[in-house]
């Protein structure tokens, strides 16, 4: 074959109805294969986030989700179907909520969950109380001026802060519920603005007689120095040859400048005239004083005195007051009637100064209404060294001494013991207590004071043979007056 032959094959001639034919076949086949290829399905999307973090104190918004119906190859069909949502969220409480979304639409089922976590990142706040006029003395422990915690989720969490002193400062800490910690640091206020007290035994003022010592005591506590008595500088123009009114003066300062001074006013006063000594008074006196009645003996024991026409003293009380009336026989007899005390109550007498002297004038108020007069004479509870006022005040002995002083009034120990108070019931050793006790005091050149007492019976049976026994040996007895011979056995508190 020639080229030409070939020129002149024909290709065969194609029809427009064919080609119809044939671009209808083409679009059958692919929507044959759209159709077949294409799956329905339900599309579920959530609005938002399907983890969500929330921090407690916001509010959560439900934005829900969204389903539809489609075709994955026939995307424009849409059906829209809707949503269940079961689950809540309490925004108010810390924690993790699960949502869950489902849809169900011609045998499709679809199905999603979101998580919603409330939490709680803020931490408790520490707000710390100040004074600006405290401070803590140095090497003194800190003393807390307060705080308070408080949490935007737990509240009120002050009860629950750790504070701890290290070095100066303290350090404090608290954590919510959440586990968020909060600490602050608090430094001291370290410094000393207090002088140190100042403390004279019994009190600022005193009265001394003109010719007699003055003794003071004096203490000095610092609150950072501790004891300072014995740095304490004193002055002072007491002069005791002459009557008048003298200063001491105290002065002391501690480490950091604080000075403190206190000072002692000192009277010095003409010995009273009354207190001189009896006429005649000697180492063969014999002065028989008798306490805690009048009772049932006193009576009794008038008559024995009478008998011998010997005088004597009683240190009263007003534990029987039915028996008040032999205060007036005592001092119409010629006998010394002075106080003891109205309750016998060392709890109560030894309370307080004031306790005491109301006690003293209860009891001087009942002899001045038996005797017409008020004594200026008087006798201890326990006597002056009694140790039992230590419990009740300390130091009250050495201002009852001192403020008996300054009011005039005389007190008497005693020097001779009858032991009748309790070591004997026994009149015999009574006895023989009192003889002795007399002779050693005649011995030592002093008058005698004995010691018994009228609300015993076996003491006041011993009475007869004493005075017999003392006037034999050539004793002499009386009555205590203020001027009288005062054993005094030492103050003790
Ligand atoms: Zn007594």
């Amino acid at each position: 074959m020639t080229n030409k032959d070939i020129k002149k094959k024909k290709l065969p001639k194609v029809s427009g109805l064919a080609i119809a034919a044939i671009v209808f076949a083409v679009l059958a086949l692919s929507a044959t294969v759209i159709l077949l290829m294409n799956k329905w399905e339900l599309a579920m999307k959530l609005n938002g986030a399907d983890i969500m973090h929330l921090e407690y104190g916001t509010s959560y918004k439900e934005e829900g989700a969204t389903c539809v119906y489609t075709g994955t190859w026939l995307p424009f069909i849409r059906d829209e179907v809707e949503v269940t949502e079961t689950g809540s969220v309490d925004d108010t409480k810390t924690g993790t909520y699960t949502l869950t979304y489902t849809a169900d639409y011609k045998n499709e089922h679809a199905e999603m969950i979101r998580t919603v976590i409330i939490e709680d990142t803020q931490p408790p706040r520490i707000v710390l109380e100040s004074d600006p006029d405290s401070y803590t003395p140095y090497n003194h422990e800190y003393e807390e001026e307060g705080f308070k915690a408080e949490d935007n989720y737990d509240g009120d969490l002050s009860e629950k802060v750790k504070a701890e002193e290290k070095d100066g400062k303290v350090y404090y800490t608290v954590s919510d519920s959440s586990g968020n910690t909060a600490s602050v640091v608090r430094t001291i206020n370290y410094d000393d603005r207090k002088g140190p007290v100042i403390t004279l035994s019994g009190g600022d003022s005193v009265t001394v007689y003109v010719g007699d010592k003055f003794s003071h005591e004096w203490f000095a506590e610092d609150d950072v120095d501790g004891d300072l008595s014995e740095d304490v500088k004193i002055t002072s123009d007491v002069d005791t040859s002459k009557p008048g009114e003298y200063t001491v003066t105290y002065t002391i300062s501690d480490s950091h400048g604080n000075e403190s001074v206190a000072t002692k006013t000192v009277t010095v006063k003409e010995k009273p005239k009354n207190s001189d000594p009896p006429a005649g008074e000697g180492a063969t006196t014999v002065y028989l004083t008798f306490d805690d009645g009048p009772s049932q003996y006193t009576e009794q024991l008038l008559g024995i005195l009478d008998q011998y026409n010997v005088k004597a003293t009683f240190f009263t009380t007003s534990a029987y007051p039915g028996y008040a009336y032999c205060m007036a026989k005592e001092a119409a007899a010629g006998h010394t009637v002075a106080v003891h005390t109205a309750t016998h109550d060392y709890a109560y007498v030894y309370s307080s100064e004031d306790a005491y002297w109301a006690d003293f004038n209860r009891q001087n108020a009942v002899i001045a209404e038996q005797t017409g007069i008020y004594s200026t004479m008087f006798r201890f509870p326990g006597g002056s060294s009694n140790t039992v006022s230590r419990s009740y005040n300390s130091g009250i002995m050495s201002r009852l001494t001192q403020q008996a002083a300054n009011y005039g009034y005389q007190y008497f120990d005693w020097n001779v013991s009858s032991g009748d108070a309790g070591e004997t019931t026994d009149t015999s050793v009574v006895y023989s207590n009192v003889v002795n006790g007399i002779a050693a005091c005649a011995r030592a050149g002093v008058p005698a004071v004995v010691l018994q007492h009228d609300t015993k019976g076996y003491s006041v049976a011993a009475v007869a043979s004493i005075i017999e026994w003392g006037l034999e040996n050539g004793y002499t007895f009386a009555a205590l007056t203020p001027g009288s011979y005062a054993p005094h056995h030492g103050v003790n508190n």
